[in-house]
């Protein structure tokens, strides 16, 4: 897989700032070995046929579940996420796989009726080659399920590259794959520093598809490397999430969502609540609740107590980030309601630690109203007319997740259509599932990761038409 001779790259603990673990550096030279191994790796497995394609999968899956304490150790050390919701995301991303992998013997061909009865038309589908799969930081195993389980249940070798600041548990992941039996080559892994080996990918020859999940900046500067290539590609990008609360919402069960989505990994999701629109009747109330909530979780490294709730954020430059929106906000006249500050104690002095924060007073003119934080911020406004807090909702370069609370579920299903965004979720924060299609809007990116249809993205058509 790589040269353990080599230069390589330190991964430190965002709790502790040690060294945790060392990836192989990889330069271009290392990234085209990789890629021609899954290249000559794909045709077989292209030609087994989807059912036996489906069993090795599973028994891929079945080695990299008995490891997910492992891994799930290795995420927590490298990302921060306490250990019970690590090795969850490990299990979680095998049961994705597989059901990606129960979805290959349905990807089904037509036979069209044509113009002239001599003609016949047939449609089928074959695997676009090798797929480069290119994952951040936040969730850095269960991101790479969401690509790698279309990918395999498609016929398409894939190469994975996961985030310099989390290369440990993905690598393990592979690692357990391979281990279970996948052929040699056909998922390779490439690990480095910087932006290099990535770009390497996107311009490498027989890379045939990118899927990438990151920053906007980052799928902005792949599509202008990608441009004389050409090749397939699905970007999942940034979002800034608004949540809408009317008047009517079950105000316990609204803080707890708010709560969940806004703090849950330090708020270092692309679906986290960015921002809430509360009417007015029920802002107090909810901002109360909200609060109450904040302060039930746990916080603690999640290495040495798998069971807190919040870990460390998982870089200096995103906590940094979280402190400059709350600067910028409370500059602008915010009122700071809870957090604010790391927490106090020996425990958290080295470590990329922050309370969950609660602001009000939220306007347009702050950058929380308007772009990413990724951090565990929740800012509110109180708002009277719900055309203008629509507006204000819809107002970003973003369109990726939309929260709305309100008992009138059919009024709902009106307002989620005027949201702009792939994803509105009415009184739950639920917003990934096996079956649930996700594409993000405007600059939050486009194609499709989760649900069924996914597997399209990892497929050429072929039409034949015959005369005679
Ligand atoms: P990032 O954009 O910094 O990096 C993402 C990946 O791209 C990394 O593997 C990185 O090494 C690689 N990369 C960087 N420059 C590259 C280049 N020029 N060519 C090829 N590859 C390159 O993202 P991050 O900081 O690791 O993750 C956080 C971001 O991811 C947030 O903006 C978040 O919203 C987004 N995200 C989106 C989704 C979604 O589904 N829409 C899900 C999770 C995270």
């Amino acid at each position: 897989m790589s040269d353990p001779a080599g230069p390589m790259s330190e991964v430190r603990s965002p709790a502790t700032g040690e060294v945790v673990g060392r990836v192989p550096r990889m330069g271009i030279p290392e990234v085209d070995r990789v890629v021609r191994a899954a290249h000559a790796a794909q045709p077989a497995w292209a030609a087994l046929t989807p059912y036996d394609r489906e069993a090795a999968t599973r028994r891929a899956t079945a080695m990299a579940r008995s490891r997910a304490e492992a891994i799930g150790r290795l995420m927590a050390l490298e990302q921060g996420k306490p250990f019970n919701q690590s090795k969850s995301e490990v299990t979680s991303s095998c049961d994705l796989i597989d059901y990606y992998a129960a979805e290959g013997p349905r990807i089904e061909g037509k036979i069209l009726p044509t113009e002239r009865g001599d003609y016949r038309s047939f449609v089928s589908y074959r695997p676009v080659g090798v797929a480069a799969l290119i994952t951040p930081w936040n969730y850095p195993v269960a991101l790479l399920a969401w690509k790698l389980g279309p990918a395999l249940a498609a016929g398409c070798a894939a190469v994975v590259k996961p985030s310099p600041v989390t290369p440990l548990s993905p690598s393990a992941f592979v690692e357990a794959l391979l281990a279970g039996g996948l052929p040699a080559g056909l998922v390779g892994l490439v690990t480095g520093e910087g932006p290099e080996p990535g770009k390497a990918l996107v311009a490498h020859p027989l890379v045939d598809k990118v899927a990438m999940t990151g920053s906007t900046a980052t799928g902005k500067a792949i599509m202008r490397e990608f441009g004389p290539t050409l090749k397939r590609i699905t970007l999942e990008l940034g979002g800034c999430c608004p949540a809408i609360v009317l008047p009517d919402a079950d105000l316990d069960l609204t803080a707890e969502a708010i709560a969940y989505k806004g703090f849950r990994n330090m708020g270092q999701s692309c679906s986290t609540i960015n921002r809430v629109y509360a009417h007015r009747s029920i802002h107090d109330a909810l901002v109360e609740r909200v609060v109450g909530q904040a302060n039930k979780f746990r916080i603690g490294d999640g290495v040495t107590d798998g069971t807190v709730d919040l870990g460390p954020m998982a870089t200096a430059e995103s906590l940094e980030k979280v402190k400059a929106h709350l600067a910028d906000a409370l500059a602008r006249g915010a009122t700071l309601v809870h957090g604010g500050t790391g927490p106090a104690g020996e425990a958290f002095a080295r470590g990329h630690f922050f309370l969950p924060t609660v602001l009000t007073g939220m306007t347009p003119a702050m950058r929380v109203a308007h772009e990413e934080t990724f951090g565990p911020l929740v800012p509110f406004a109180a708002y009277d007319d719900l055309d203008e807090a629509i507006a204000q909702a819809n107002d970003t370069p973003y369109g990726l997740v939309s929260y709305l609370f309100t008992r009138d579920t059919g009024k709902a299903q009106a307002l989620a259509e005027r949201l702009e965004a792939g994803t509105v979720c009415v009184n739950h924060v639920a917003v990934n599932t096996h079956y649930g299609p996700y594409q993000g809007w405007k600059e939050s990116g486009f194609g499709l990761e989760l649900g069924r249809d996914a597997i399209f993205e990892y497929l050429d058509v072929r039409h034949v038409k015959v005369r005679g």
